[in-house]
């Protein structure tokens, strides 16, 4: 139900893992475990006696659910565009050279700062998430939450 909110929330820079069809007892141990946080929209979850914490999302449309979020949490303790949005690992910047014949000659003649995801070893530069990207979230959070952002 929140897949697009863990989207934009990992776009930001959230440590932050999807699974919608885990059973509520394997989401609560993997939670406690991995000492995370569950956000759901699920009231039976919120309910549950566990000291798992929990934070309930109560709204239908991504922007009020990124918004509720972000005033809830200090999002400005994360870096945006760090973390591989579909493997949810911090991606690692790797030297120049290195992406040679990788990417188009225009991106490694024009790009400085290339980083790779440890994962699915997807390339990212600059230019990778598009100014569009940016423009969303801005709109989506509003000016007082997006100027302290550490874009
Ligand atoms: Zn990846």
């Amino acid at each position: 139900m929140l897949g697009r909110l863990a989207t934009w929330l990992r776009l930001l820079g959230a440590d932050v893992t999807y699974e919608p069809w885990i059973s509520d007892a394997d989401l609560m141990e993997r939670a406690r475990n991995e000492g995370r946080l569950v956000l759901t929209r699920d009231r039976g979850l919120l309910g549950l006696p566990d000291p798992v914490p929990r934070f309930g999302v109560t709204f239908d449309r991504l922007p009020d659910q990124l918004v509720q979020v972000a005033t809830h949490f200090d999002l400005t303790a994360f870096v945006p565009f760090s973390r591989c949005v579909r493997c949810n690992v911090v991606v690692k910047v790797i030297p120049k050279e290195s992406v040679k014949g990788r990417v188009w000659e225009y991106v490694y003649d024009t790009q400085e700062l290339f980083t790779e995801c440890p994962v699915c070893g997807r390339l990212f530069w600059k230019g990778t998430h598009p100014t569009r990207a940016r423009e969303d979230l801005r709109r989506m959070l509003g000016e007082d939450i997006a100027r302290r952002i550490r874009w």
